[in-house]
């Protein structure tokens, strides 16, 4: 079996494309919707993040804006800012970029963000309405890989799904999102003995350890769907999944590939979840 390619990126243009239409409509009822990302210090890779996202704004026709701080401010001075943007009627999401310096709390950052502007989908509220199937804003990345595997007709019920890697913003609600539609799920991490035996009977396979090209074809089921959130920059520049791309599109039905593949999908989330904000929480969708 040689797999489809399920590509994030063409999928990503039409979603985006629906969100523009939903920006104007909310546009011609006086609401701009608005997304303030805050990055502290000078990561050329957060930096870069933050960059993509201010431009899928723009192209969709919502505005945002970047705070740009330095890494020695302080947690307080953080929080502060935060609060004023809860505050501010004209902000509907909030992002700080992760990871943060050391002398800040990471998880106190999280919780000082209105859940109501949380796009994304890290502060405890919203992931407990997660965990109890409630509506809520979903994390980017696995709102995505659901996104795609139903734009590609993928049968989630009653499936065998094995996800390996277990992340607070990948690997858990991923899982978890899948178990909402009627998966039957299985977590390895990096204390799963016997990783393979697992592998080998997936029926939705996702692949979220950020290990280069562990897995390969005879990890994998035959026909299995392998959804590859894995990006890791190789020795020569070129950027490369989790998975060995050509002996697992061999045997699955189904492959994400990378880049093109689960990457562009998660940035069109976060503009998906700044429009339910814009909306209000009540019109949050799932
Ligand atoms: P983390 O490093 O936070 O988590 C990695 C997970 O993999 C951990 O749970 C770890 O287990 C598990 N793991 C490590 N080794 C093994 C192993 N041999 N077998 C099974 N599980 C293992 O990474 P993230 O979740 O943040 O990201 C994962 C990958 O996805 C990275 O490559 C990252 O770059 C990429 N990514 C891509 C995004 C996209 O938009 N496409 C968005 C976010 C991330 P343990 O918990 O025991 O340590």
């Amino acid at each position: 079996m040689t797999a489809i390619e399920m590509n994030g990126k063409d999928l990503s243009q039409k979603v985006r494309s629906d969100i523009a239409e939903d920006v104007q409509q909310l546009k011609e009822k006086g609401i701009t919707p608005h997304l303030t990302v805050i990055i502290i210090g000078d990561d050329p890779a957060s930096k870069s993040y933050v960059r993509g996202k201010e431009k899928a704004c723009s192209e969709t026709g919502m505005s945002s804006d970047i705070i740009e701080l330095p890494s020695s401010t302080t947690e307080k001075d953080l929080l502060t800012r935060i609060d004023g943007l809860n505050k501010d009627e004209t902000v509907h999401g909030i992002l700080v970029q992760l990871p943060l310096p050391d002398h800040i709390n990471e998880q106190n950052v999280i919780e000082s963000i209105s859940p109501t502007k949380d796009v994304d989908g890290f502060h405890p509220i919203n992931v407990g309405k997660l965990m109890t199937g409630q509506s809520t804003f979903l994390p980017c990345t696995p709102y995505g890989i659901i996104t795609m595997l139903n734009a590609y007709d993928v049968t989630i019920e009653g499936k065998h799904a094995v996800v390996l890697g277990r992340s607070n913003i990948v690997g858990k609600p991923v899982g978890q999102l899948l178990l909402n539609d009627n998966a039957t799920v299985t977590y390895c991490h990096s204390r799963t003995k016997n990783v393979t035996a697992f592998t080998q009977e997936a029926d939705i396979l996702i692949l979220a350890t950020g290990r280069a090209n562990s897995i390969r074809g005879e990890h994998v089921k035959s026909g299995a769907v392998v959804v590859d959130v894995g990006i890791n920059r190789m020795e020569d520049g070129t950027l490369s999944g989790d998975a060995d791309f050509p002996s697992v599109a061999e045997k699955a039905s189904l492959i994400t590939p990378v880049p093109r593949g689960v990457g562009p999908m998660t940035i069109t989330m976060l503009l998906k979840n700044t429009i339910t904000a814009a909306e209000g929480l009540d019109a949050v969708g799932k």
